[in-house]
């Protein structure tokens, strides 16, 4: 099997990116260290107890894994960046989270790819099928498998294609020729670090490269973060709900990403009204954002991150709404809603 024969396979089961990487420790784990160690990973604890030892090695996953098959699933929607939407009364969500669950359509793609990748072998091995939930460095693989390079704001670059994707990986005991990581293309580029509303993109500690304080950064405070927002962000966070795309909206190799053809990313939530956010109850969370990636944050975070966008819009028309989030039983939302009436203008 070739690296070359992969992507044929892939590209017949719905990816638009994939390649071949060595299923041996990634060369860039000491810097995943690096990373916990200076404490950016906040309060993010799955990155570093026990699970931060397996992602060192894909055999932690699959004992017999000798490559690492990566694959990239396209998601970008023909809407406008966050950088060029200003509409003060409606929220921004993240746009790889405007659409149903994507953990459910990548595996679907990589079990086809597992049963196709059979077919062509024509022996038995054994695979495992990983999506964002199992421990591993999944970038830092898909750079080795040549699906791009990781650009100042940490996420994957691919020169023709931008970084709108998601990834997946089929761990499997077959010896596949590993590509080559292409070469970085930032260069002297620093766009999505002085457009960061939050200086959340920082220097390495040691002093090479970038590496993202997910302490400073809105898509930790908007989905991880259970507790307050540091008020001194929160100004910072614009009309952001659930996640942040602004490093990315940002990049040059973003400027003309192609757009999905598959319908399960279909957009189901782009910018809706904040007004509407703020009055919905707990079920009807669940029901509009169901599947989605939005549940992540839960009912009383994600209403926490209205309550900050209402205040950030400044809009008077906004005053009942964050009055009855004052009265909110729950106390954070209560906290940021009487946060949020101090910004309001008069009217
Ligand atoms: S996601 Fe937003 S806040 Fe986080 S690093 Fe990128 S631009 Fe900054
Ligand atoms: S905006 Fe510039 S520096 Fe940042 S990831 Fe893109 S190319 Fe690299």
């Amino acid at each position: 099997m070739t690296s070359a024969d992969i992507r044929r396979l892939a590209r017949d089961c719905g990816f638009e990116l994939a390649g071949a990487a060595a299923a041996q420790p990634a060369e860039d784990r000491t810097r995943y260290r690096q990373w916990l160690a200076a404490g950016f990973a906040g309060e993010m604890g799955y990155l570093r107890d026990a699970r931060a030892d397996a992602r060192d090695d894909p055999r932690s996953l699959l004992p017999s894994a000798r490559s690492v098959i990566c694959a990239g699933k396209l998601y970008n929607q023909p809407l406008p960046y966050s950088t060029n939407f200003t509409v003060a009364e409606r929220a921004w969500i993240s746009r790889y989270a405007w659409s149903g669950d994507y953990h459910a359509a990548l595996r679907r793609g990589l079990k086809r790819l597992d049963t196709a990748l059979r077919a062509a072998v024509g022996a038995p091995f054994q695979s495992r099928i990983v999506v964002d939930t199992a421990p591993l460095l999944e970038r830092s693989y898909a750079r080795l498998a040549g699906l791009g390079w990781i650009g100042k704001n940490t996420c994957l670059i691919h020169e023709g294609a931008g970084s709108w994707f998601f990834l997946g990986e089929l761990l499997v005991s077959l010896e596949i020729e590993p590509d080559a990581p292409p070469p970085d293309r930032c260069g002297t580029c620093r766009r999505c670090i002085d457009a960061c509303p939050t200086a959340a993109l920082v220097p390495a500690p040691g002093g090479e490269g970038w590496m993202l304080d997910a302490r400073l950064c809105i898509a930790y405070f908007t989905i991880e973060l259970r507790g307050a927002i540091p008020e001194g962000s929160r100004a910072a966070m614009g009309g952001h709900v659930f996640g942040c795309d602004i490093c990315q909206d940002v990049c040059p190799w973003n400027r003309r990403a192609p757009v999905t053809a598959d319908p399960a990313f279909e957009a189901r939530n782009f910018a809706p009204p904040l007004d509407k956010l703020a009055a919905i109850g707990e079920r009807e969370f669940r029901a509009m954002f169901s599947g989605t990636p939005v549940t992540r944050a839960r009912y009383w975070g994600f209403l926490r991150n209205v309550a900050v966008a209402m205040g950030n819009s400044g809009l008077a028309k906004f005053r009942a709404a964050l009055d009855r989030l004052a009265m909110s039983e729950d106390g954070l939302v209560a906290e940021h809603a009487r946060w949020a009436l101090e910004r309001l203008k008069p009217g």
